[in-house]
């Protein structure tokens, strides 16, 4: 990119008339990076409260762009739409959440901007007055971390996980700009043949703060019903271990690990799930881990807080009651 670049941009998202969360926690790591003005793009015709509520949690500015195929899930249209905002804000660091949005548009542009991309960071971080930006990101399947510094190129891509800033308290007073971006028409090599909605009941588990898991402990598909419980009665969602997925006890939305989603809860209770590396790559970043499994050198007792040894048909029924006695008392 041509021209001093300054600033963050975050690739936002929003639905129903709201922001989704992950973008005000880019927002929120946008001024933590004090390096100029914080803007958020935002495709599709987002409607002005929508605008305002991003100036609230911390931008400074709001891109907005429409065109017929932005911002409806057309990748295409999306990579196209976001380079043409960046030649327009040529921000110095550019954010993207690890979404489904995020990680399919977010190198993308990187590559049609002709700078490398960093996906699934758990920081970024301005190194130091010169603009250089480091990020942290797990490697080799969670067992260690990785810091990575940006070529000098502008913007550095980041794709960031979910829940690793805190957004900012939102206040109505701040003072934003919104700027609408006419866009060149995108180039489209792919047309989407059919959209087949996804039906989750309840919360979804990359957004839940409490996730209930099974694994191939558990023995089939029943005892998911005991699992489903529990999380109802914790306004949790369920998930399972890729052991489950492939026995096709649940279908493959419900993985959590390396291959499957990534976790952030504030508790997470697993049943009959090992740990291995691959599974606890997608949940390392639970702030409490709750484990029950009859094996005492199980895996999983190493992140676990809390742990019962035993047979989960012994432990569960009754921990099942207690946690509604609580709940309902
Ligand atoms: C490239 C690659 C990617 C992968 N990606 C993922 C991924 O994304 N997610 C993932 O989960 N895995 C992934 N795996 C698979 C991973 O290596 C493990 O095989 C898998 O996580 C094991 O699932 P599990 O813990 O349910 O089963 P197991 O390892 O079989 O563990 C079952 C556990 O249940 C306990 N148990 C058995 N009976 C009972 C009982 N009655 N009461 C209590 N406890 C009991 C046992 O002690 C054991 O610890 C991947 C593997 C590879 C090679």
């Amino acid at each position: 990119m041509t021209g001093a670049a300054l600033g963050v941009l975050a690739a936002g998202e929003w639905t129903d008339g709201r922001l989704y969360p992950g973008t005000g926690e880019l927002l929120a790591l946008g001024r933590s990076l004090d390096c100029g003005e914080v803007s958020v793009a935002l495709l599709g015709d987002a409607p002005e409260s929508v605008c305002r509520e991003a100036v609230s949690l911390g931008a400074d500015a709001v891109y907005t762009a429409s065109h017929p195929l932005t911002g409806d899930g057309d990748a295409d249209a999306d990579v196209s739409a976001i380079a043409q905002i960046c030649g327009q804000a040529k921000p110095r660091v550019l954010l993207f959440g690890k979404t489904a949005f995020g990680a399919e548009v977010g190198p993308r542009v990187a590559f049609r901007l002709g700078v490398g991309a960093a996906q699934d960071c758990v920081a970024v971080e301005a190194e130091d007055e010169s603009g250089r930006v480091v990020v942290t990101r797990p490697v080799h399947g969670g067992n260690a971390m990785a810091r990575l510094r940006f070529p000098d190129a502008d913007p550095k891509v980041a794709i960031v996980r979910g829940k690793a800033y805190e957004p900012l308290a939102a206040d109505g007073s701040r003072r934003g700009e919104i700027r609408r971006v006419e866009l060149e028409p995108p180039v489209v090599r792919t047309r989407r043949v059919e959209t087949v909605e996804s039906r989750s009941a309840g919360v979804r588990l990359e957004d839940a703060s409490v996730v209930v898991a099974g694994g191939r402990g558990l023995g089939g598909p029943s005892p998911f019903e005991q699992l489903e419980e529990l999380a109802g009665l914790l306004g949790g969602a369920v998930g399972a271990s890729r052991a489950v997925c492939d026995a096709g006890w649940l279908d493959h939305s419900y993985q959590i690990g390396l291959t499957g989603k990534t976790i952030t809860p504030d508790l997470y209770i697993t049943v009959g799930i090992s740990g291995a590396s691959q599974h606890m790559a997608g949940c390392s970043g639970a702030r409490h881990t709750v484990a029950i499994n009859k094996d005492a050198d199980s895996n999983i007792f190493k992140a676990a807080s809390f742990g019962a040894v035993g047979d989960w048909q012994d432990i569960l029924p009754s921990f099942i009651e207690t946690i509604r006695e609580l709940v309902e008392s």
